[in-house]
């Protein structure tokens, strides 16, 4: 074969081979432009059993007073303002039951023996260095229900929690709206305080979600009711706020304090509140049992009476002191003789035979 002939016989092969090899490429490129039929999603089917929208979360299932309808504006007995705030479910409170004196275990039989009368002195004070009285007090002499609430939390925090506390307590033993079934085993009257101190636990929830300035503020509750001859007195406590007893001369802290010392904190930590009121939707309430007797005192305070005064001090002035408001007096004196770092609530009780 001549040069020439080679030369176009090659090239023609070339061309041919480079032809079929384009043709090739081309069909693998547009094999990957068009998707194959399996690799497209399926169109959506209708489910076979419709998905329900989510039903808002009813407000409160075990409050009587929600059933009532929103459209009956006219009856001037339903607070639809109120009921219609309550955006959180109000569940039975959790408690932690303290028998402190065996006999208020007992039921209290018929009334053979003198009822007992109470008479209570309350006060509050900003103290020396705050700015503000984050502390609030609740006195009802009828039903005989006392507390003390010491809030916390930024920018008015601390004062709408405590005062939340003590007003929702007021509300729910005046009106006697208390929500939720009774705690089984429990005597009526405790489990209701404690599920008063649950409302209010709900009430600064709510406030605190409405406004972001005051999420996060807590109190402290220690509340105590007497049973109507007195001769029981139930206590609701969350937090470092205290209940004493005075009797025969001594003086005894009943409620164990709510701090990260308990559980083997040293040092400023070991003040820091394990449990308050408003931050979680339950804490464990401490509730006690006490059968009161003649010539008892009980004393209720913020923790800006005890870190200013110490225990023999307070006991000093309750055997020294009559009269309940002298007595509250002296001792918001010497906390802020003391320095009155802090503000100072103090509630005394005293218990008189009635004959
Ligand atoms: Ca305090």
């Amino acid at each position: 074969m001549q040069p020439w002939a080679l030369v176009i016989f090659g090239g023609i092969l070339l061309v041919s081979v480079g032809v079929v090899l384009w043709r090739v490429a081309s069909r693998q490129a547009q094999a990957r432009r068009i998707p194959s039929p399996l690799r497209i999603a399926p169109a959506p089917l209708a489910p076979a059993h419709p998905i329900e929208a989510p039903k808002p979360p009813r407000s409160t299932p075990l409050l009587p007073a929600i059933e009532i309808p929103f459209d009956e504006p006219d009856d001037e007995d339903v607070d639809v303002t109120k009921v219609g705030a309550l955006d959180a479910p109000i569940v039975q409170a959790l408690t932690n039951l303290i028998i402190v004196d065996p006999q208020a275990a007992e039921p209290e039989g018929a009334a053979k023996a003198p009822y007992l009368l109470v008479s209570a002195a309350a006060q509050t004070d900003r103290g020396l260095r705050r700015k503000k009285n984050e502390d609030s007090v609740l006195a009802m002499p009828e039903p005989r229900v006392y507390a003390v609430a010491d809030g916390m939390g930024g920018y008015a925090g601390g004062e709408i929690a405590s005062e939340l506390a003590v007003r929702t307590l007021e509300h729910a033993f005046r009106t006697n709206e208390i929500f939720g079934s009774l705690h089984e085993g429990m005597e009526p009257a405790a489990s209701q305080l404690a599920q008063a101190v649950q409302q209010a636990n709900v009430a600064i929830l709510e406030t605190a979600h409405r406004d972001t300035q005051l999420m996060g503020m807590g109190t402290t509750v220690v509340a105590c009711k007497f049973s109507p001859s007195a001769r029981r007195l139930f206590v609701a406590h969350v937090g470092d706020s205290r209940l004493y007893r005075m009797r025969g001369g001594a003086l005894v802290q009943l409620t164990k304090d709510h701090t990260l010392g308990e559980f083997g904190a040293a040092g400023p930590t070991a003040a820091l509140l394990s449990r308050a009121v408003g931050i979680r939707p339950l804490m464990p309430i401490d509730v006690l049992y006490l059968a009161p007797e003649p010539s008892d005192r009980y004393l209720l305070c913020s923790d800006g009476l005890t870190k200013m005064v110490d225990d023999a001090q307070i006991a000093e002035a309750i055997v020294e002191g009559e009269d309940p408001s002298a007595i509250v007096a002296l001792l918001i004196d010497k906390a802020n003789a003391s320095g009155g770092k802090d503000n100072i609530t103090v509630v005394l009780i005293s218990v008189l035979a009635s004959s």
